[in-house]
């Protein structure tokens, strides 16, 4: 299983020479208002809320990092993590769930991500293994469409807005805070990766952009499955070169041109680069994403 996740992180990374030496990596933490801050470390941004109710996260990165994820969170407060919410199922963002549901934490997730963790899969494109987790790793509490949370003073809205990234989803709201963390529905990486054998599709990514942008303002703190904190200015731009590439796409499909014939007219010009997801693979995705 670390082979797999090192292969990710070798991926996501755009091609590091090395497997990830976790003993190398340093979480930080980012402030985002009084008492809500992310941590960066390697795989997803770990949402983290502290209080006179204690401590929860959104998402868990690697479990080889588990331990320093703690510590970091030591810093803001001495409680144990209460309960983990997962964004979506993918290795990189839940794979420290086994570690903090021994620990004590009730783990939240979408009823669909519980059904994807408690088997074995592979990440298409990647080609990477994502092995089921035991007991302890699934999430004790689902939810299908809404559910809240009332904790820290604060009232968290989980949002599934219909596949998008995968079928797993979900967008968590901080109401009166005012912050979002997306999942990997919006992230900074440049082209966005999307996992269409996994239930995600580009038109669905595009639908559940327009929920999120429906929850902010101009003030909204945009904490993205990966990379800087954005704005709701920020999602407008992605999900308008998400919607080019996907009309570029479609013209391709309505004149009768394979997926080949699409690529070489490169749908994502303008728009790729920095991330791991190229013209080809992309125009896959966006092409996929048609016939599922
Ligand atoms: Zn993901």
């Amino acid at each position: 299983m670390r082979k797999s996740v090192s292969l990710l992180f070798f991926v996501l990374s755009g091609g590091l020479q090395a497997q990830t030496d976790y003993d190398a990596i340093r979480i930080t933490a980012t402030d985002v208002l009084p008492g809500i801050w992310y941590l960066q470390g390697d795989g997803g941004n770990i949402g983290l809320s502290t209080g006179e109710d204690g401590v929860f996260i959104i998402d868990d990165q690697f479990a080889p990092l588990t331990e320093k994820i703690k510590a970091k969170i030591a810093e803001f407060s001495s409680e144990p993590v209460k309960f983990v919410i997962n964004s979506h199922f993918h290795f990189d963002h839940s794979d420290g769930n086994e570690n903090f549901g021994a620990g004590g934490a009730i783990i939240i997730a979408h009823e669909n991500a519980r059904i994807r963790m408690s088997e074995d899969h592979v990440i298409s494109i990647l080609e990477l293994d994502q092995l089921a987790y035991d007991e302890t790793g699934l999430p004790e509490i689902t939810f299908t469409e809404d559910m809240s949370l009332h904790f820290n003073g604060h009232t968290v809205q989980l949002h599934h807005f219909g596949p998008g990234h995968t079928d797993t989803d979900a967008v968590i709201h901080f109401v009166e805070a005012n912050v979002i963390h997306t999942g990997d529905v919006f992230v900074r990486y440049g082209l966005p990766f999307i996992d269409v054998p996994n239930g995600g599709n580009l038109n669905g990514m595009i639908r559940v952009m327009h929920g999120i942008i429906g929850l902010a303002d101009e003030n909204t703190k945009i904490i993205p499955g990966h990379g800087e904190l954005a704005s709701r200015a920020d999602m407008v731009a992605y999900v308008s070169m998400l919607e080019t590439i996907r009309d570029r796409v479609y013209e391709g499909i309505k004149a009768g041109m394979t997926l080949s014939q699409i690529t070489a007219t490169e749908p994502t010009r303008g728009f790729a680069g920095g991330g791991f997801l190229n013209n080809e693979n992309f125009t896959k995705i966006a092409y996929d994403s048609f016939f599922k």
